[in-house]
């Protein structure tokens, strides 16, 4: 993370008033924070998944960095969803092997099974063009 110029802190005793596991936050000096509701090496797996999740707030908000003072508290079900599809996308491309079974693949790519099993009945609205793509290539 930080070639994009962020921190990374493992704060879980910031999240008190919340039941969030992840924040990015600018502050008004510029300086961008992820903050994590997990101690280092708590949980490796769920934590690239975080990480890869508040980087998707970033890449599909199309704003710069510096745009995002505060802005991160309320955020739309759609702007979640498509933070997961990032985050999902970038971790199954690191994978040499994907699992068919959403419960081994949620493990594997440390993303909860609930949110697997949601992204996925998003994505199988567009599953006949998805099938069409995969045979084009
Ligand atoms: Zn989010």
């Amino acid at each position: 993370m930080a070639e994009r110029g962020i921190v990374v802190y493992h704060q879980p005793e910031l999240f008190k008033n919340t039941n969030k596991d992840a924040r990015i936050i600018t502050s008004p000096m510029g300086n961008t924070g992820i903050f994590l509701n997990l101690y280092d090496g708590e949980n490796p797996a769920y934590e690239r998944f975080l990480l890869w999740h508040e980087i998707g707030h970033i890449e599909t908000d199309g704003l710069s960095i510096k745009g995002r003072f505060f802005s991160a508290s309320e955020r739309s079900k759609a702007e979640e969803i498509s933070a997961n599809i990032f985050a999902f996308v970038a971790l199954v491309q690191q994978q040499r092997i994907i699992p068919d079974n959403w419960y081994e693949l949620s493990k594997k790519i440390g993303m909860p099974y609930l949110v697997l099993s949601e992204l996925m009945m998003v994505m199988q609205k567009d599953h006949d063009f998805i099938q069409y793509l995969n045979k084009q290539n």
